[in-house]
């Protein structure tokens, strides 16, 4: 509650995407210096409130205390709480959720990730033809490595002013099921990058600098199904007192949905403890 990360950060519309719609507004939304830095807005957030956070910490355990509080086990370290809201991909989720909710345990043990790779590449902005758009996608049967392109310098003024001789783009590779692209060597992805690039667009420049970034078991794949399945985990984590669930494996990958699921973790949890305050729960 009153924890403000966005009051910190400025947020940015894309430059290209509204055009591309025809509507005049942008369909995508960022934050000056890359969605990166929102992490630590909000950590520097939850601390001025009084928060504390352990990282390097994996959870091991969750333990029920009483009738609702919990303990979270932490290596040596156990903390005392009175509410749990359990945001780890569901892998994680599913292994703390074993004991005290089997049935949730076996549905998000169920849930499948998919694991991608981020190719950046910068060009000097004279050796580049002209694109147009923010990016493409990149449908299976076309039998291209990269899923997809994001001309960031296109698509964010921010990009484009820090570095208004370069052009940066992405391109993305790693579809559900296609474990092994992301192993491949760095040069082997710029150049299969490379190749797909020049094959949709015509671009021919070398790049003058390239990066990789590997986000093994980063989206979660929501099957036909997938809004049952969370339905009967969600019920049958409302058998638990303080405990809720929220994070990219239920309501949409998305940074918007991954926040609304914390923020209707944190109104059930306020909504139950409310019911259950003082008095409410004595029986003699
Ligand atoms: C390459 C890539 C690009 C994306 N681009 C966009 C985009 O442009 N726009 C957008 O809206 N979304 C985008 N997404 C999706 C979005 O970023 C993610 O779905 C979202 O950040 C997931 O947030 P989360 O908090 O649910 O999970 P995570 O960010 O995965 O956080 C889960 C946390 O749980 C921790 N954890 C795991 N196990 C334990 C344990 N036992 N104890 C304690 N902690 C544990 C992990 O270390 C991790 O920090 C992108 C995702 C990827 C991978």
């Amino acid at each position: 509650e009153g924890v403000d990360a966005g009051a910190q950060l400025a947020a940015v519309p894309a430059d290209a995407a509204g055009a591309a719609t025809g509507l005049g507004g942008s369909v995508f939304a960022g934050v000056e210096g890359g969605v990166g830095t929102l992490p630590g807005a909000v950590a520097d957030a939850v601390r001025a409130a009084g928060g504390e956070i352990l990282l390097n910490a994996p959870v091991t355990a969750l333990r029920r205390t009483g009738a609702t509080g919990w303990q979270v086990v932490s290596g040596d370290r156990v903390l005392t709480a009175d509410a749990v809201v359990l945001a780890t991909p569901a892998g994680p989720a599913a292994a703390l959720l074993a004991e005290h909710a089997p049935a949730a345990a076996c549905e998000l043990g169920a849930i499948e990730y998919a694991s991608m790779a981020l190719v950046t590449l910068a060009f000097r902005r004279s050796e580049m033809p002209d694109l147009t758009g923010s990016g493409f996608l990149v449908p299976p049967v076309d039998g291209h490595t990269i899923k997809a392109s994001t001309f960031s310098s296109r698509k964010w003024r921010w990009v484009a002013d820090a570095a208004p001789d370069l052009f940066v783009l992405r391109t993305s590779v790693g579809r559900h099921g296609e474990e092994e692209q992301i192993h491949r060597e760095d040069a082997d992805l710029v150049a299969a990058s490379l190749k797909d690039l020049a094959a949709a667009t015509g671009l021919g420049a070398r790049p003058v600098a390239t990066t990789v970034t590997r986000w093994p078991g980063g989206l979660p794949q929501y099957p036909i199904g997938h809004l049952a399945r969370v339905a009967r985990i969600r019920e049958a984590v409302a058998g638990l007192p303080g405990l809720r669930i929220a994070g990219a494996a239920y309501d949409g990958v998305g940074v918007p949905a991954c926040v609304a699921s914390a923020h209707r973790a944190a109104d059930e949890i306020i909504a139950t403890s409310e019911t259950a305050a003082p008095g409410a729960g004595h029986s003699s």
